[in-house]
């Protein structure tokens, strides 16, 4: 997968492609799913949520520019696997959870992997996690309909964050905010698809009988096939 999926495209950092080799994905899909955990596509975890595609975890990994020193934040933990990757290449991580089912197993798939050094919360990670700021880099695994202040305000100086921007099931783009002193640099990196950031500076609650793709994202490569992820309830 790494050599095949990652390496032979843009994914050239030396660090990232470590830590994808090293972190073993079939601890966070579902028993039923391990003999497909590593092609490079999202597969389904519960909750109406999905494991991220490999090569999305690589490259948000390797466009936050994460320092062995680094604080980390990842908004969106879903299986885990991306906060496990984060892990490796981070001093510290917290990852922000809204569905505290799956908090719970991401939790224990981390334990299992040996990863010590990163942090599971259940809340609206739209907001950040104020009490652990700031962070050097913020990423986050769905997409939100305006870059949201609250994380901007949680970097620290030269603090990348790397997000989706655009409304849901359309185009969106994934960039990367880099704050200096009192500015900010906005740089698109590509095009995406993610699901929705669903919170205070999300898409806000999903409502009764409205349809919403809640399961995962697709890269640079065009749309891949959402592996029949129900909407969201
Ligand atoms: N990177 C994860 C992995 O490797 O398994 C997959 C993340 S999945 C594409 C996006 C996740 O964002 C879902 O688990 C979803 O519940 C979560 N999410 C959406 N809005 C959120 C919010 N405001 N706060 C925290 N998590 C949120």
């Amino acid at each position: 997968m790494v050599a095949h999926d990652l390496a032979a495209r843009d994914i050239h950092d030396e660090r990232v492609l470590a830590a994808m080799e090293s972190v073993p994905r079939e601890h966070f899909v579902p028993e039923d799913l391990v003999d497909a955990a590593y092609e490079d596509r999202p597969l389904p975890i519960g909750a109406g949520q999905t494991i991220s595609q490999p090569y999305i975890v690589a490259l948000m990994a390797q466009e936050a520019r994460i320092g062995a020193a680094d604080r980390v934040l990842e908004v969106g933990t879903g299986s885990g696997y991306g906060a496990a990757v984060l892990g490796r290449l981070a001093a510290e991580v917290w990852t922000v959870e809204r569905h505290e089912d799956l908090a719970r197993r991401a939790r224990e798939a981390l334990e299992a992997t040996g990863a010590g050094n990163v942090h599971v919360d259940v809340g609206d990670g739209s907001l950040g996690a104020p009490d652990s700021a700031p962070f050097d880099a913020i990423v986050v695994t769905a997409a939100a309909p305006a870059v949201p202040d609250a994380l901007v305000a949680q970097l620290a100086d030269g603090g990348r964050l790397v997000i989706p921007i655009g409304p849901d099931g359309h185009a969106q783009e994934l960039v990367r905010v880099t704050v200096r002193g009192e500015h900010s640099e906005r740089a698109h990196l590509c095009d995406v698809r993610f699901v929705p950031l669903i919170g205070a500076e999300g898409f806000g609650r999903i409502h009764p009988g409205q349809q919403r793709r809640d399961g995962d994202e697709s890269g640079p490569d065009g749309p891949r096939t959402d592996p029949g992820t129900p909407p969201e309830p």
